[in-house]
Parts: structure tokens; sequence; C-alpha cells
């Protein structure tokens, strides 16, 4: 498998309005805009910053995976993706190597990325995400 960069750094707040403050207003990162993930109930907002990006990731339901983060965790760093040059090759290659993975196929992220997760007891604490962009 193949590694090519940080693609985002996913940051899990209340709120992306109040967020934006910072990562707009006062960082003066680019907003590239709102997408809304129906099946993960989650709105997320990119702010591009060099060769990667923030998300930040706000729940859109109170029983949501974003939503039940913030209650156990609060707001913070939530997970790192990396993109990978072939997603499905990635996941069979760490499952045969004993990676747990939350995603055991790959499913659809925002951007019309193909994402899928590892699971933090496999990858010392931190949620790791692989994605996979064809653009
Ligand atoms: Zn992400």
């Amino acid at each position: 498998m193949k590694v090519l960069k940080v693609d985002h750094i996913g940051i899990a707040v209340k709120s992306i309005d109040e967020t934006r403050k910072l990562y707009h207003d006062l960082l003066g990162l680019e907003h590239a805009g709102n997408e809304t993930v129906q099946e993960q109930k989650v709105t997320t907002a990119f702010f591009p910053v060099g060769d990667t990006e923030v998300e930040l990731l706000e729940s859109t339901a109170p029983d949501g995976p974003i939503a039940k983060y913030l209650e156990k965790r609060g707001e913070g760093v939530q997970h790192i993706a990396f993109r990978v040059e072939n997603i499905e090759e990635a996941l069979a290659e760490l499952k045969a190597k004993g990676i747990q993975l939350i995603d055991e196929k790959p499913r659809k992220g925002a951007g019309g990325a193909q994402i899928a997760f590892l699971h933090p007891k496999s990858t010392y604490g931190v949620l790791v995400e692989l994605c996979q962009r064809d653009d």
C-alpha cells in the first residue's frame, strides 16, 4: 500500500459557525464550503491549508457518531486521514497484517472520497481514516 499524504485532520466541534471564527477569521484559512453526509449524521467544513486540510465535523443529530464523541471526549482532534493510492488494497493488506478495521469496505465520505476507518485499538489510540480521491 502507498500513503500519499495527510489528506486532512478531522476535528469534532459543537458548532462549525462558531469554530469558523478561529480557522477563518483569525487564522485566515479559506473556508472551502460545507457538506452534509446524511448517512453519517454529520456536516463537514473544509479549510485547505498547504497540502492538507482541516475538516470540522458537526453532528446533525443527537444520536450521530460525532454527537456521541463530543459527549464522551469533548471538542478536539477526532481523526487523522491518510490519502492512499488504492483503498481496497490498503484495507486488505492492513487486515491481513492484523489491524482491526471499523469499515471492512470503503464507504462514501465528503467530497466524493472513498473512506474507511481503522480501529483505534489497533493504531495506538488514534482514529485513522484512509481515503482515496480520484481527482
Ligand atoms: Zn475525515
